[in-house]
């Protein structure tokens, strides 16, 4: 599949973006749709399409920069009373850009934005199997 996306221009400095944050591994910028107007979006400058491709030490990057943009964006000047991560691997997810990309977003009360969904609590027994076979998974994953 063709790896292009606009963020890997982005990070070539070949598409515009209101940048906020860059080290040599992670570049942070405005969200050009943006869900609220504090909406942040964190990428790795080598592209991977998905968690699956995505190196875990650049995975804790986004995450340790996600955690450092959430403390500027409430000290800013943006609106922002709490703060949501988001992150969609996956068409099924949500995913449309196909560049892995950690979504930082500011929060205003009544500010429109959520997950939608209908939760309830299944029986233990339920959560145990699933956890089971999760658990069967990561021990295969880690024996790789
Ligand atoms: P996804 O649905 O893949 O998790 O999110 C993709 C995000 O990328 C969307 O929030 C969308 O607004 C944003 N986006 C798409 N194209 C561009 C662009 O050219 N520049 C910027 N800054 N954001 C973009």
């Amino acid at each position: 599949m063709d790896p292009y996306t606009i963020f890997a221009d982005i990070v070539a400095g070949r598409a515009p973006a209101s940048i906020v944050y860059e080290d040599p591994d992670v570049l942070a910028f405005m969200d050009i749709r943006p869900m609220t107007p504090g909406h942040l979006l964190v990428v790795p400058k080598v592209p991977a399409r998905s968690l699956a491709e995505l190196d875990p030490e650049i995975g804790g990057k986004l995450f340790q920069v996600g955690q450092q943009l959430a403390a500027a964006l409430r000290a800013s000047e943006v609106n922002c009373d709490g703060v949501n991560f988001f992150l969609a691997d996956g068409v099924t997810a949500g995913q449309e850009v196909f560049h892995v990309h950690l979504h930082v977003i500011a929060r205003t009360p009544g500010d429109g934005f959520g997950l939608r969904g209908r939760p309830r609590t299944p029986p233990r027994e339920d959560l145990d199997y699933l956890a089971a076979s999760i658990r069967g998974a990561l021990r295969r994953s880690v024996s790789e």
